[in-house]
């Protein structure tokens, strides 16, 4: 992958709990497909820009969820089909991270890297 990004993706964040890679437009629009549950996205223009980032590097397309990295990082439910980042600059803000907490979901920023390492 040595092709620079083009102009039209850098209006493209983000999720900073599962990585996944949507427009501002369309996190405001649908929240994250994988987290609105618990991120609640959705309609929150400011949440969308507290809980996702600009600051990414690389991308991979998802299209087999069973074996994804994404599951196994997250020890989650399945993950939509789609573009995530490889890692993502941020944290989730200290209030967010206490509501993942209360529902039993570990955020682990750093354990996104580790899981590509190891997968290489
Ligand atoms: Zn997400």
């Amino acid at each position: 992958m040595s092709a620079s990004v083009p102009a039209d993706l850098r209006n493209l964040r983000a999720c900073l709990l599962c990585s996944l890679i949507k427009s501002v437009d369309a996190f405001q629009k649908d929240g994250c497909e994988n987290c609105d549950g618990v991120l609640h996205l959705k309609g929150d223009e400011e949440k969308v820009y507290d809980c996702t980032s600009a600051n990414y590097d690389g991308m991979i397309a998802a299209m087999s969820n069973d074996d994804s990295w994404v599951c196994k990082w997250q020890k989650m439910q399945r993950k939509v089909k789609g573009m995530y980042a490889i890692s993502v600059s941020g944290s989730l803000p200290s209030n967010v991270v206490s509501d993942l907490k209360s529902v039993g979901i570990r955020y682990k920023p750093n354990q996104r890297d580790y899981s590509i390492q190891a997968k290489k």
